[in-house]
């Protein structure tokens, strides 16, 4: 028994982990045991990647198996890297998709948490851009699944949390790109209705996202910078940046957090000027257009190693909502006050403009979603039940790759579809077979 925990390091689980020696061997493990789930590189924050009983290791399917610069279709195995796919596609002018905040996630767990990038908006969820994939399935059978094979499946799978089987491998197309540097544009939202308003009239451009200031209060509540950014042309190097390499290599961290931090490190005083320092730096910024490394815009935090222990031993808590827009002023503002009164140490809060979602279990909707960090405390509890009941009330969702403790009720009313992915686990045997922490607690 090994002790497990996602990204937040909280929960701690023991779980039974298991690697298959084989990505044949996999389907036989799955007939041959009980309450299991698939993990990929443990980046969901909360109990999603803990297997009831057993954790079945999918790291270990790490094989491209095609890829056709002339296409840009690429296979892979599920437990292939994020950071090792872009390493060979960039050079070739290739980009996934959709990516998420960190390149260190698998390509299964892409899929089966059917991520979102900061192109929502524009591009959807990653798994529209997935053609196919084979699913190994409770019984030991392996199936595929595409739009024509299969799709009710391959539906319930894209943001399954990895409830319907275990992908073993997937098929989807890249972006093509000319150059590896982004053009971003900076712009100052001086509150709430600002940014929403800016990410309303910046959602033409490919990706968008606004960071946040948790502890602005009153006038200033909701401040915020608006990052918009488009893949740069080569006519955007050649103006900008002539003596840069067109597809720039990834770069590689050179900060590490080296132990988990004591929990006073974190307090008003240091966030709050942390926030002044970074509001000042970005707002210089503002205006006018400038280039960033495709590494650093869409990855910023993956040039600290284990930036999680800098809340400590007991963990922290991402709480990432969505409201549809209708409601998002007003829902998000109250959660936002609240945050501020309370003056827990989340650094900066990120809100971005989500379109249409679909999938039973799928987080996206159309609307804001709001992500904020807190450290475990006796306090950071009663404060989050009482955003759950805000989010509840403005018929919003909690994304399940990042929960680690909304209550039953909270979740049901947040998912409509629920009922139907339950009837599509009973119909392939999964109920009472396939199950994690998160599917448990939640009676998934
Ligand atoms: C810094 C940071 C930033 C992030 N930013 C974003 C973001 O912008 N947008 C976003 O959408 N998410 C974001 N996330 C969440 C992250 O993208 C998802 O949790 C993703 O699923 C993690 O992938 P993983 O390989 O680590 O999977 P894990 O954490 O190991 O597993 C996540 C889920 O996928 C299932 N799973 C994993 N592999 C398989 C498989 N082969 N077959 C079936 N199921 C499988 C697991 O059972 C589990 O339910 C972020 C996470 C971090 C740490």
């Amino acid at each position: 028994m090994t002790e497990l925990t996602g990204w937040g390091r909280y929960p701690r689980h023991r779980s039974e982990a298991l690697r298959p020696a084989s990505p044949k061997a996999l389907p036989l493990l799955m007939a041959s045991r009980t309450g299991l789930v698939a993990r990929g590189n443990g980046r969901a924050y909360g109990d999603a990647a803990i297997g009831e009983r057993v954790t079945l290791l999918a790291t270990g399917l790490d094989r491209i198996q095609a890829f056709d610069p002339a296409t840009g279709r690429v296979s892979v195995e599920a437990g292939v890297l994020l950071s090792d796919l872009l390493n060979v596609v960039v050079p070739h002018g290739f980009f996934l998709p959709v990516v998420p905040g960190t390149k260190f996630v698998t390509i299964g767990g892409m899929i089966a948490s059917d991520v979102h990038g900061k192109n929502h908006h524009r591009d959807g969820g990653f798994g529209d851009h997935v053609e196919k994939l084979t699913l190994a399935l409770p019984d030991g059978s392996t199936v595929a699944c595409s739009r024509e094979e299969n799709p009710e499946l391959l539906a319930a799978t894209i943001g399954g949390m990895g409830l319907t089987g275990t992908i073993l491998d997937a098929t989807f197309r890249l972006r093509s790109i000319e150059t590896g540097w982004m053009r971003q544009t900076t712009t100052v939202a001086r509150n709430l209705d600002d940014a929403i308003r800016a990410l309303q009239e910046t959602s033409n451009a490919t990706y968008s996202v606004a960071w946040v200031d948790c502890l602005a209060r009153g006038a200033a509540l909701g401040r915020s910078l608006i990052f918009a950014a488009e893949h740069a042309t080569l006519r955007d190097l050649d103006a900008l940046r002539p003596d840069a390499e067109p597809y720039p290599a990834s770069k590689l961290g050179r900060l590490a957090v080296p132990l988990d931090l004591p929990s006073f490190t974190l307090n008003r005083l240091s966030v709050s000027a942390f926030n002044e320092f970074y509001f000042r730096a970005g707002a210089v910024k503002s205006g006018y257009p400038f280039l960033v490394h495709w590494d650093p815009y869409f990855f910023p935090l993956d040039g600290i190693g284990n930036w999680n222990r800098i809340y400590g031993r007991r963990g922290f808590l991402q709480y990432q909502c969505v409201v549809p827009t209708a409601q998002a002023r007003s829902a998000l503002g109250s959660i936002l006050e609240r945050v501020s009164k309370h003056g827990s140490a989340s650094f900066l809060a990120v809100l971005k403009q989500l379109g249409p979602g679909h999938g039973n279990l799928s987080f996206p909707l159309e609307g804001f979603t709001l992500t904020l960090d807190l450290p475990v405390s006796d306090e950071a509890f009663p404060l989050l039940d009482e955003l759950d009941r805000l989010v509840v009330e403005a018929r919003g969702r909690l994304y399940l790759a990042k929960d680690a403790r909304q209550s039953p009720a909270t979740f049901e009313a947040g998912y409509p579809g629920l009922p139907r992915f339950r009837d599509q686990r009973r119909a392939i045997g999964a109920t009472g077979r396939i199950s994690s922490r998160l599917s448990v607690r939640l009676g998934i």
